[in-house]
């Protein structure tokens, strides 16, 4: 047990203590809360519907996923969670193997649109080692996805890097990329970084009865021109560092952490979804390793270490 967190550890991590968090439902508007508890080793991430009269378990695995429109849902049976990813993506930022999510309904709550206030959550429980070695599915070829102009693609390395590139024809947002690496950029440089929306979306998706706890206080809202929160931005190119965010959740649905060198290009949910499938649909796609036997040149994928990102600024050109 460490009474702080280790970033180095080769061994499997879950939660000192239980976390309650309360917020506000993004579909239902409704206030919805969950509670972290510490997991056995080799559990993954579980969510729970505790308010059912038998609870529910579903794992957080991309078998389990059944909708990937405006948010990622998992569900089992009938019975579904919705709005699982930036919890996700908060786990595997600060190294989190085993969880345990007991959820009061149907949603995980949106809080502020980005992960902060669930790792926050997270550090004040702590993390307990739990002296398993970790092991990693790390990607032995190149796996693409393509949709249209859309791309998601995977290449064999020893830890986790994401690098993103958003085209947006919005001045507020235009093309931003965004070059992130699991265990050597800080997780603070993505974890704040809020979702966003369309003010005619977001008007549209009400009327529809979905998003009616969506507001200024959980995304980032645009107008045609420009930013409408009074607030303005967390950081200057903070939409593609929310896709990174994403996609580091979106990546949780795994039955075990995958490294490689992902690229995505105006990837969404559901694109990021379907590559996760493709790694695990063939097991020539992959070796699972401890990271004991991977090379890795310095901490552990999952290390939170030094920043190395690029400045935050829109950029231009490709990479
Ligand atoms: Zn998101």
């Amino acid at each position: 047990m460490f009474r702080r967190f280790d970033p180095k550890s080769h061994h499997q991590v879950t939660i000192r203590r239980e976390a309650r968090i309360e917020g506000v439902g993004l579909h239902s508007g409704k206030t919805a809360s969950i509670t972290l508890k510490p997991a056995l080793p080799n559990t993954g991430i579980i969510f729970v519907r505790r308010d059912l009269e038998k609870p529910v378990a579903i794992p957080a695995t991309f078998e389990f996923v059944t909708q990937t429109r405006l948010a990622t849902t998992l569900g089992r049976g009938d019975v579904t969670i919705s709005t699982v990813e930036h919890l996700l993506s908060a786990f595997r930022l600060l190294g989190v193997d085993n969880a345990l999510v007991e959820v009061d309904g149907p949603e995980v709550p949106i809080m502020d649109g980005s992960a902060s206030k669930f790792c926050d959550a997270i550090l004040s429980a702590g993390f307990f080692d739990q002296s398993v070695p970790r092991k990693v599915a790390a990607v032995k070829k190149r796996i693409e996805v393509r949709k249209g102009d859309k791309v998601a693609l995977i290449e064999p390395s020893n830890r986790l890097q994401i690098k993103a590139r958003i085209e947006w024809s919005h001045p507020a947002i235009g093309v931003q990329e965004l070059s992130y690496t699991l265990g050597k950029s800080d997780f603070q440089e993505i974890s704040k970084a809020r979702t966003f929306g369309f003010l005619k979306d977001v008007e549209a998706l009400k009327k529809a009865g979905l998003v009616q706890g969506g507001s200024y206080e959980n995304a980032i809202v645009l107008d045609d021109s420009r930013v409408v929160n009074p607030e303005g931005l967390r950081y200057e190119d903070e939409f593609v560092r929310h896709k990174v965010l994403d996609a580091i959740g979106d990546f949780a649905l795994s039955p075990i952490p995958i490294v490689g060198n992902v690229t995505l290009v105006k990837a969404g949910h559901e694109i990021h979804a379907e590559l996760v499938q493709s790694i695990f649909s063939n097991p020539e796609n992959y070796e699972v390793k401890t990271l004991d036997e991977i090379e890795a040149p310095l901490d552990s994928p999952f290390a939170v270490g030094q920043r190395i990102m690029k400045p935050a600024r829109v950029l231009q050109g490709s990479f």
